[in-house]
């Protein structure tokens, strides 16, 4: 590994790579360091055994081809595949799947209404959208329609954005945003695409290109901390091997220094303070900064979930599925069959089946009512999908803190998220989806990367 760079990224997922191969690509020479075995952070794959290819839990990424993910892997020169497109979300009410065009055609009375709404959502400006970041979802819904399908319809499609359980919570902006853009993309409300191969058919070429430009990737390789000199970013110390027989709490690593002007976190917010100095005393970051990270860092979104492989399919169509609150469990549901968009990640014939329900984080940490959740989930589950205990080949549960970046509620969304720059100290960059972008998780992860590379080759490019 060379000793001096032009810039270090931390952190090896969509954000970190995107923006790794834009600055090696910009012609600045680029170290990206991961702490995990593998590249892609919460977007990795997994090929097990017998012809099984997962993503981490559920994984869709809306609007596909149109997307910021898609545009990123095209600015790094590369291209990503995608499988068939979800025809339609399908919400499961009254015992049974219906789509929502069956939804909206059994309530005539409804079709003018949405379609209005629809209007108004594709014709509204940035300013007007904006101006709701601050407002909740129900709120919103609650002054522009009176119709319960409608709102229905509406906060199904807003909790699947925002894995927000509750409308009043969700932000009003971030969903118009994602409304917007799809509508005018993809003349529907909200679309969800799978590529082929899964998450890792946007990960893979985003490494390659990167490595293809030069850069340097280096996985399993811990940053402990970012340098700074003078109150500019200097490069970054990393965890090496150390000669100490010490573990646990009287284990201290040892550190090698890496220097670059440029040091990009690409990391969550709440991981932060594992890398910068958070005391206001002695940071090198404004008080009023740190205090906004204090504010955010726990603000985030929560999943459980049931990974499951089929000896037959119980859905087989490349559909988006939700329902908005469980019977049994009570939470928002969410599903998909990765192999009904792509059968390679399936043995033939069998079927991979994703769920999950959104939770509140809090409910991840009492392990008793965690374990009550899933029981009752997969009562649901059953209930859905009937005949599918006999079909399971095998099956696990997962549980995720931090699934989407900051919780999409009122005032923790576009212009409250905070900058990709870091305040006061040059070279100190962010990017990832707790950092600004707008767009649904890994979308806003894919914009943010690409304005943080942006504003660096701008300032530090040759
Ligand atoms: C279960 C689950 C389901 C999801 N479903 C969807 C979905 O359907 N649609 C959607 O759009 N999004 C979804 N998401 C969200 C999406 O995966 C994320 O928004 C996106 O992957 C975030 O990318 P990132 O680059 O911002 O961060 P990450 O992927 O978290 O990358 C950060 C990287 O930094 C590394 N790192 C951290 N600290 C250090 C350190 N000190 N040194 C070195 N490396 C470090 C981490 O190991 C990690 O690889 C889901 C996420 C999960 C977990």
């Amino acid at each position: 590994m060379a000793e001096n760079y032009d810039a270090i990224v931390v952190g090896a997922g969509i954000a970190g790579l995107g923006v790794a191969g834009l600055l090696q690509r910009g012609g600045m020479s680029t170290l990206c360091v991961e702490k995990d075995p593998r590249p892609g952070g919460r977007m990795q794959g997994y090929d097990l055994e017998g012809g099984w290819r997962l993503d981490i839990g559920l994984h869709m990424a809306e609007l596909g081809d149109a997307s910021s993910a898609d545009e990123l892997v095209r600015s790094v020169g590369k291209q990503v595949e995608w499988a068939a497109f979800s025809d339609t979300v399908e919400i499961y009410r009254e015992g049974r799947w219906q789509s929502l065009q069956e939804m909206i055609i059994a309530s005539p009375q409804d079709i003018e209404e949405i379609k209005r709404m629809m209007k108004l959502i594709a014709r509204m400006d940035d300013p007007t959208l904006e101006s709701t970041d601050l407002a909740s979802w129900g709120d919103w819904l609650a002054a522009n329609t009176d119709s319960t399908v409608t709102k229905e319809l509406f906060e199904v499609n807003g909790m699947i954005m925002t894995t927000v359980p509750e409308p009043f919570e969700m932000s009003a902006g971030e969903i118009l945003y994602i409304a917007r853009d799809n509508l005018l993309k993809k003349h529907n409300f909200l679309t969800a695409a799978y590529p082929v191969g899964g998450m890792l058919g946007i990960i893979n070429p985003l490494v390659e290109a990167f490595e293809e430009a030069g850069g340097t990737l280096k996985l399993g390789t811990e940053v402990d901390s970012v340098l700074f000199e003078g109150g500019r970013a200097d490069g970054v110390a990393l965890k090496k091997k150390s000669p100490s027989p010490y573990t646990g709490w009287f284990y201290m690593d040892d550190l090698a220094e890496v220097r670059a002007p440029v040091v990009v976190c690409a990391m969550p917010l709440w991981s932060l303070d594992e890398v910068l100095d958070m005391n206001p005393e002695t940071a090198v970051l404004p008080e009023w900064w740190i205090k906004r990270y204090e504010d955010l860092k726990y603000e985030t979104t929560g999943l459980i979930g049931y990974t499951v492989a089929l000896s037959e399919p119980v859905y087989d169509k490349p559909n988006f599925l939700s329902a908005l609150k469980l019977d049994h469990t009570g939470m928002p549901f969410q599903a998909f069959v990765p192999s009904a968009f792509d059968p390679g990640v399936a043995p033939e014939g069998k079927s991979l089946l994703q769920t999950d329900c959104v939770v509140e984080v809090d409910q991840i940490f009492d392990k008793f009512e965690l374990e009550r959740l899933l029981a009752s989930m997969w009562t649901d589950i059953a209930e859905m999908f009937p005949g599918i205990d006999e079909k399971v080949e095998w099956k696990f549960v997962y549980k995720c803190i931090g699934c989407d970046g900051l919780a999409r509620k009122p005032g923790q969304v576009g212009a409250f998220k905070p900058d990709v720059v870091a305040p006061g100290v040059d070279g100190l960059y962010f990017a990832g989806d707790t950092y600004r972008g707008r767009g649904l998780a890994l979308n806003s992860a894919a914009l943010s990367g690409k304005t943080c590379a942006g504003k660096i080759l701008e300032k530090h490019g040759k």
